[in-house]
């Protein structure tokens, strides 16, 4: 049954998300057994965070600032992948964060939220860039997030506490050969909490120490340690809008071709991870440009991924998200929703995050409430109403936020309420969220990826195929 042909009364006996899922995977589901095609490498792609909606805005958006579409959205359309909903509860909650998920896509078992491959009795496991690397596998992360953050290190690290990167950055020595991100708090000697110089001693076992994109784009080395920023990389809106910003740091799109470029010159089979780490932080924060550009950064990577696997039979290419965060939609605005294309227009207006306008903010002599109004009208092209512009000013000044939803009851939650007036973008929360996420699959064994995939599965899949 093809999906053109299903009519409304098939989506109605259907039903329910299993059904939309048996739409999604194109009815029956093969079995691992089934899948074909010998693998030599896997790029397993993560748009942390990343809510359904986000694909669809993503996509118009892209189109209003680029005249063209997605990548991933030409890819869900193309009858040789497969589509999939990754189903992604951890132990102890309907609702993840990214350390339960990578750790269960790294290490095979769903653990509680805040863990990195401790399970809830308190015994380890072993994530599959370790299992690889005993077998003579290449191995690579990147990421927009610093390289130590929750979902590179489900992947190759153990630790009770995901926020202890000074504890898993040293675990990536020998066992990821390319590392790309930001994060040199957690290497250098004037940074890390124990004063370990962690730079020498990758240096010492034969990684390249690469800090700026030029050096990257140059690099020719088996082993990369490229540390692009003392915590996470900028959002890309941030970088777009700055000229020291563009030459210093590579694009996730650049990183992921260094990488993908030397682990396709040598023999052994592979598996990269390739992280779009800050479309999270956007969605935490209500803060649509931040997210969105992020989006169709992960898109390029995306798009010169699957440029560079193109006409090969035998690498992998996997496209998800960990789970959803604060779900953002385009909601219709005016009569007839005669309004809503305007509205969401107004993004591409945007020239920074709310992360830089309220640093910005906070660093001028003059952070006044009216100052911020202000701000918000040069930086992201929004003249609050009066209304609002008093209503931050309360809360900036009283510390309340007259808010009863508890999720908004805070300054990004209400700054996103009040940007949703002017661009028609809702959120639900400032929160990771239950919903599945989707898949895409391309190349031998996709068929793997199809219907609805509990998460901690995807590491059989990973040692079925590489090991
Ligand atoms: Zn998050």
């Amino acid at each position: 049954m093809s999906e053109a042909k299903i009519g409304r009364r098939d989506w109605m006996k259907l039903g329910g998300l299993g059904g939309a899922a048996a739409l999604l995977s194109g009815c029956s589901k093969p079995t691992a057994g089934e899948a074909k095609g010998e693998v030599r490498g896997i790029v397993f792609m993560v748009s942390d965070g990343m809510s359904t909606g986000v694909l669809t805005m993503a996509e118009n958006f892209s189109h209003i600032v680029r005249k063209k579409g997605t990548r991933w959205w030409e890819l869900i359309n193309d009858p040789a992948s497969v589509r999939g909903l990754m189903e992604n509860s951890s132990a102890n909650s309907y609702v993840t964060d990214s350390s339960a998920a990578s750790s269960a896509w790294g290490g095979g078992v769903k653990i509680n939220n805040g863990a990195v491959n401790i399970r809830p009795d308190g015994s380890k496991s072993t994530p599959i860039l370790r299992h690889l690397k005993k077998l003579g596998r290449r191995t690579g992360l990147v990421t927009t997030a610093t390289i130590t953050h929750a979902t590179p290190a489900g992947f190759a690290a153990v630790t009770a506490n995901r926020d202890d990167e000074h504890i898993i950055a040293p675990q990536y020595l020998g066992v990821v050969d390319l590392l790309m991100g930001g994060g040199m708090n957690f290497f250098s000697p004037q940074k890390r909490v124990d004063s370990r110089d962690a730079l020498t001693i990758f240096t010492k076992a034969g990684y390249e120490l690469i800090e700026d994109r030029d050096t990257l784009l140059k690099s020719k080395s088996d082993k990369v340690l490229g540390l692009f920023s003392g915590s996470h990389l900028p959002f890309e809106v941030d970088r777009l809008n700055d000229p020291e910003l563009i030459k210093k740091i590579p694009t996730l799109a650049e990183m992921s071709e260094g990488a993908l470029k030397n682990l396709l010159g040598h023999p052994e089979k592979f598996l990269l991870q390739i992280e779009g780490g800050r479309i999270d932080h956007g969605a935490h924060s209500n803060d649509i440009a931040g997210l969105i550009w992020d989006q169709l950064a992960f898109d390029d990577a995306l798009a010169k991924v699957l440029e560079m696997t193109a006409g090969r039979d035998d690498i992998l290419v996997i496209v998800t998200s960990d789970h959803g965060n604060a779900n953002p939609g385009l909601n219709g605005t005016g009569k007839n929703y005669d309004e809503t294309n305007k509205s969401f227009s107004k993004i591409a207006k945007m020239t920074c995050s709310y992360e830089k306008l309220f640093d910005d903010w906070g660093r001028s002599s003059e952070n006044t409430p009216e100052n911020l109004a202000a701000m918000i009208k040069e930086k992201l092209g929004i003249l609050l109403k009066p209304k609002e512009a008093a209503e931050l000013h309360s809360s900036l000044t009283a510390e309340v936020v007259s808010e009863w939803s508890e999720q908004h009851r805070n300054l990004p939650g209400l700054l996103g309420q009040m940007m949703g007036n002017h661009t028609g973008i809702g959120w639900t929360g400032i929160s990771h969220t239950s919903d599945p996420t989707m898949i895409s699959a391309i190349g031998p064994q996709a068929e793997r990826f199809s219907g609805i995939v509990p998460n901690h599965e995807v590491h059989r899949h990973f040692l079925e195929l590489l090991g």
